[in-house]
């Protein structure tokens, strides 16, 4: 399965792909994880993102899809993968399309969360806390004011992504306002009837 999480910084993609890691065994592949372990190392990705990832603001399209195209020729990301945080653009989501089609791949299905984008940040607020409470390092980028840039850059560059996949029929959509049990049963409702679909 070729699945993407689409949806707001906070929505629940993270804490769902978890889970979907857990269930199907395939890995999950966050832009974000990869930028950040990037910048952590301090490769020359690394140096270009930094600023930008703390201004809350999108790493350049042809960086975030070079990583992409490597990440998905690994070996544990043939049978397939979830993809978090990306794309966030529709001109990474036609390089997606395209680098896919090159081998013969599609995706299966892109399922977006729906969420009231105040009662974010009070989620992202509580997610800082819980973090530094375990004496973890807490994202630069979770500060209430640049999370607000954050959640403009989705709705300018990345919302638009939902009516470009809705065109191509693969759109489904979660209310990621319930508890996190529900989201992830009607998560997993969409999923395995991919799953049937595909084996009748
Ligand atoms: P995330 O962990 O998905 O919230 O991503 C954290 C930050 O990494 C974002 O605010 C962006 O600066 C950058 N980033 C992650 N994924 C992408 C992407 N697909 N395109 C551009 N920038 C990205």
């Amino acid at each position: 399965m070729r699945i993407i999480l689409l949806g707001p910084p906070g929505a629940g993609k993270g804490t769902q792909s978890t889970r979907i890691v857990e269930r199907l065994g395939i890995p999950q592949l966050s832009t974000g994880d990869m930028l950040r372990a990037a910048v952590a190392a301090g490769t020359p990705v690394g140096l270009e993102a930094k600023s930008i990832m703390e201004s809350g603001g999108l790493v350049t399209d042809s960086v975030v899809v070079g990583i992409v195209a490597d990440r998905i020729e690994e070996a544990d990301a043939r049978g397939g993968f979830i993809l978090d945080g990306f794309p966030r653009t529709v001109e990474q989501a036609a390089a997606l399309d395209r680098m896919l089609s090159e081998k013969g791949l599609a995706l299966t299905t892109v399922v977006e969360f729906v969420v009231d984008e105040e009662a974010l940040v009070g989620r992202i607020a509580k997610r800082a806390a819980e973090t530094a409470a375990r004496g973890e390092p807490v994202r630069k980028d979770d500060t209430p004011e640049v999370f607000k840039t954050r959640l403009s850059a989705y709705r300018t560059q990345t919302a638009p992504l939902s009516a470009y996949y809705a065109s191509l029929g693969m759109l489904q959509t979660i209310d990621g306002m319930k508890p996190v049990e529900a989201v992830t049963e009607d998560l997993f409702a969409i999923l395995d009837a991919h799953v049937a679909g595909a084996t009748s």
